[in-house]
């Protein structure tokens, strides 16, 4: 059993994030709930900053808010200095209520509406960043009508394997994000962008996929993508400024996940991009990375109560939580591994095989299957590990179950920064 960033396990046996008792917190604010660690937050968000700092001379470290969107991330992700990327309209939104400033953010998505783009415009974000040739001429049409000139990015896939997960996978040609590399059309809209008067192409990005555990894929990419800009600089006369490489720095959810140490992380691929710009002569661009997962990941817990256990003999053993799906529906959708422990007796020996279900009309409602835990008992407090990503973020309201709250906690001091929904809010837009 391992315990992720933050967590520890005190005298009586109860599970503490920083030095808060979870079992008071169920207690205090009900189940379930999420609780975040403030400390871990920041915590990783210095560490890339760091490190990015001491291996180039210019760089920045943009938090992918699709992991975890919401006004205290916002501000928090902001006070360390971060940029932020957002994917739609709401994201942008809530950062622009958090007063993120507009200039560090950074707007993605592969089919962004016009009502998005003029947003984005409007709010004059620092980067868009330009999926496909559809969007390319509409922002540029856009960007004239309101007399302004859009800072862009190309999306690229690079083609490269992040020996990763298929769902998760996202740099190949056979993705819907981006403007493919090795059939030429990444370099043809580089071209066709300098007859264009309203973006100013400042960059490329790509973004190879996620939970990647090793280097090697990031090197291949970096290098992949640097050769596109010796060919642009060749053949274009242009220098682009801004190397964006993504996000997708693996955590640990389960005890077998060993995730390289970033600092260790950026230092190879530093190493790799100086020397193959000083063998090419090309400046170094200014580097941006986008850690999502790795920022807050490991920083969520969730706190469920344990309800009905089923004993099916010789089959498996149903823990029913009350929650499921609706608050993580990542194991029903990727058979994403998760690491779970009864918070009000965390020494205890995890000798019991548990498959951990929600409350959801739906049979794949699991939380995570034949997984090891101290023998749980009706009322328990039921802690499912690394769960600050993508929890939150992918949660509904399927069977109208009102989303969960979200706690932030600061050594001995939790704060409420999501509300618990409540029925009312449930029926809210219903007529
Ligand atoms: C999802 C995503 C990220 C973050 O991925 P993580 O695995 O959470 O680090 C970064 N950049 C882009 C473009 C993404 O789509």
């Amino acid at each position: 059993m391992f315990l992720s960033e933050g967590l520890s396990i005190n005298k009586a046996g109860h599970l503490l994030v920083e030095n808060c008792d979870t079992v008071e917190l169920a207690e205090k604010f009900g189940t379930p709930l999420y609780v975040m660690s403030e400390n871990t937050i920041r915590k990783n968000c210095r560490l890339f900053s760091k490190s990015m700092k001491q291996n180039y001379k210019n760089s920045l470290v943009i938090f992918a808010s699709k992991a975890l969107n919401c006004l205290e991330i916002c501000r928090i992700v902001n006070d360390e200095g971060l940029g932020l990327d957002v994917v739609s309209g709401g994201e942008l939104y809530t950062a622009k209520k958090a007063g993120f400033p507009m200039d560090r953010v950074f707007f993605h998505g592969n089919n962004k509406t016009s009502d998005e783009l003029k947003m984005a415009l409007e709010s004059k974000v620092g980067r868009i960043i330009v999926d496909n040739v559809f969007e390319l001429d509409e922002l540029d049409e856009l960007a004239g009508k309101m007399g302004v000139k859009a800072d862009i990015m190309f999306r690229i896939k690079p083609g490269v394997d992040a020996h990763t997960h298929d769902f998760v996978k996202t740099g190949q040609i056979d993705s819907k994000f981006g403007f493919a590399l090795e059939n030429g059309e990444a370099f043809e809209a580089v071209k066709y962008t300098t007859k264009l008067k309203n973006v100013n192409l400042t960059g490329l990005h790509c973004h190879i996929g996620s939970q990647i555990f090793d280097d090697e894929p990031f090197i291949a990419a970096a290098e992949v993508m640097l050769k596109l800009y010796v060919k642009i600089k060749k053949e274009l006369n242009i220098t682009l400024s801004d190397l964006n490489l993504g996000g997708g720095f693996g955590i640990k959810y389960i005890e077998s996940d060993d995730p390289m140490a970033y600092d260790k992380f950026m230092n190879t691929v530093s190493n790799v991009i100086h020397d193959f710009c000083s063998v090419n002569s090309i400046d170094v661009p200014r580097i941006l990375i986008e850690p999502g997962r790795a920022i807050v990941g490991e920083a969520g817990t969730t706190l469920y109560t344990v309800g009905a256990i089923k004993e099916i003999e010789n089959i498996r053993n149903y823990v029913f939580v009350n929650g499921g799906m609706g608050d993580n529906p990542r194991y029903a959708l990727y058979n994403a591994d998760y690491s779970a422990i009864i918070a009000n007796k965390a020494d205890a020996t995890a000798d019991y095989t548990a498959t951990i279900a929600g409350k959801c009309c739906e049979s794949g409602d699991l939380i995570q299957e034949d997984t090891k835990i101290a023998k749980p008992e009706k009322g328990d407090i039921l802690a499912v590990l690394s769960t600050g990503a993508y929890n939150y973020s992918m949660s509904s309201n399927y069977n109208r179950i009102p989303r969960p709250a979200m706690v932030m906690v600061n050594e001995d001091k939790a704060r409420v920064v999501i509300k618990r929904e409540t029925y009312d809010d449930i029926i809210k837009n219903d007529i």
